[in-house]
């Protein structure tokens, strides 16, 4: 989608801190940072959110949560631990409609959060 923040850091028309990538996922740093490991992972195919999610889509989210598990691992917070968030519609705060999973970790997580 020519208009989707995210399909335009796929495809490098904007810049950012990228962390892993490979045919399918793309990990990048959070550009406001709310615990010192914030990754957003994205999948390079759009679709809006968890409820736009087509079906045949859930090896892919499933792939995504090994990939943030991994990242999770060489960022150092594997055994520390960590939390992946993936907001979805207008209560959770979504602002980015182009699926994608938080990856935070690196201080004390609070719960319930806000
Ligand atoms: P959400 O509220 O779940 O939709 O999260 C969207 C996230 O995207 C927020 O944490 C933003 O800080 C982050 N974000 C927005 N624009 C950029 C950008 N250009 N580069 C990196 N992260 C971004
Ligand atoms: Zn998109």
């Amino acid at each position: 989608m020519d208009t989707c923040l995210f399909c335009r850091i796929v495809k490098k028309e904007i810049p950012v801190k990228i962390v892993y990538e490979d045919e399918k996922f793309l990990a990048f740093e959070d550009i406001r940072p709310q615990a010192p490991v914030h990754l957003l992972l994205i999948p390079k195919t759009h679709f809006a959110s968890l409820n736009d999610a087509p079906e045949g889509a859930e090896g892919l989210l499933g792939e995504i949560l090994f990939r943030a598990r991994e990242i999770a691992r060489e960022k150092g917070i594997g055994t520390t631990g960590y939390r992946i968030v993936l907001n979805t519609a207008g209560d959770s705060g979504q602002e980015v409609f182009h699926i994608h999973f938080h990856l935070l970790g690196g201080r004390r997580m609070k719960w319930p959060p806000g």
